[in-house]
């Protein structure tokens, strides 16, 4: 992506004693191929052959104060420079919100990365904000997820195959519900869903054992509990067989090891909410209330509130466990 601005480059190194003067410029966020980085690519009319700047842990910061006046600064670490720039404001939000998702992308291959912590980037509106959450070493090694206050609507299914997630930090968004997918976290001990919009939760929460579970300021709604809809009148496909006796093994799935549509379908998968089997176009459902103190050590919640859990049962013999 390319952005017409005018850039002042601010050498941190040089401390004050340069003359600081903004040029007519071109930026651009690219990559040169599928294997290299992102980088930040500036021209003027003096320097045609341009700088080009890593942006791969190399992005220290970016100023955004006064973006709504067309202003935002980029600060890099190596070279030590800020790029001031100053362009059209429009222009500009969508030119930094292409190098953060290009950064947000990037995140997934960094193997080590524990913690990832980006509340209030406004991350709701853009489409491909969750290209991160497939790859390999982030479901393996992620701790601790604070995705607070983004305006975000709807989590992904995905995100229950974050298999080492300790901490999930989602409160403060657009939530109406939270995927089934959620009671696959086994590791999980601290969810924050508080200041959503929350109607109900997903009954393979059951299965969660958490240390705190904070779910106040949600306008939990009041279902016609205890009645139960079956769901069962199709006869199961044979690749609805396989995918229930696939999800049987709790083998872990990715786009490396099956295709890509079958990735897809085991992800739309709803879990029974007594032997977390797998279920597709057959189950019995029904809203239904399950005890708090079962799911976590220590719960916070808007007083007087209901919550009731949307539950799914492979067969009458997994009711009759409930
Ligand atoms: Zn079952």
């Amino acid at each position: 992506m390319k952005l017409h601005c005018n850039v002042e480059v601010h050498n941190r190194a040089l401390l004050s004693m340069s003359q600081r003067k903004s040029q007519r410029s071109v930026l651009t966020i690219g990559k040169q191929s599928d294997k290299d980085d992102l980088y930040i690519f500036l021209q003027t009319l003096q320097n045609k052959k341009g700088t080009k700047y890593k942006t791969r842990n190399n992005v220290e910061k970016v100023f955004t104060r006064f973006i709504d006046d067309g202003k935002a600064t980029i600060r890099l670490k190596e070279p030590s420079h800020d790029l001031i720039i100053q362009s059209e404001a429009i222009q500009l939000k969508s030119f930094l919100r292409v190098l953060k998702l290009g950064l947000f992308k990037e995140v997934g291959c960094m193997p080590h990365l524990r913690e990832l912590l980006i509340s209030q980037n406004h991350l709701g509106r853009s489409q491909s904000k969750w290209k991160w959450i497939d790859q390999a070493a982030i479901k393996k090694n992620l701790h601790l997820l604070d995705i607070s206050s983004n305006v975000i609507s709807e989590l992904p299914v995905q995100i229950g195959a974050l298999d080492a997630l300790v901490k999930l930090q989602i409160y403060q968004n657009l939530l109406k519900n939270l995927p089934q997918s959620i009671g696959r976290l086994r590791n999980l001990k601290h969810l924050e869903a508080a200041r959503n919009c929350l109607s109900h939760l997903p009954g393979s929460m059951r299965n969660l054992q958490l240390d705190y579970l904070d779910l106040s300021s949600n306008p939990f709604l009041v279902y016609r509990r205890n009645t139960l809809y079956r769901h069962m009148h199709m006869t199961a496909s044979l690749v609805e067989c396989a995918a229930v006796a696939f999800l049987k093994t709790r083998i872990p799935y990715d786009a490396g090891m099956l295709p890509r549509t079958l990735v897809q379908y085991l992800d739309n998968a709803t879990y029974c909410s007594v032997c977390a089997n797998g279920c597709f176009n057959r189950f019995i459902m029904g809203y239904l209330e399950i005890e708090l103190r079962r799911i976590s050590c220590q719960t916070k919640i808007t007083a007087n509130a209901t919550i009731l859990f949307e539950c799914y049962f492979c067969s009458n013999k997994c009711i009759r466990y409930f």
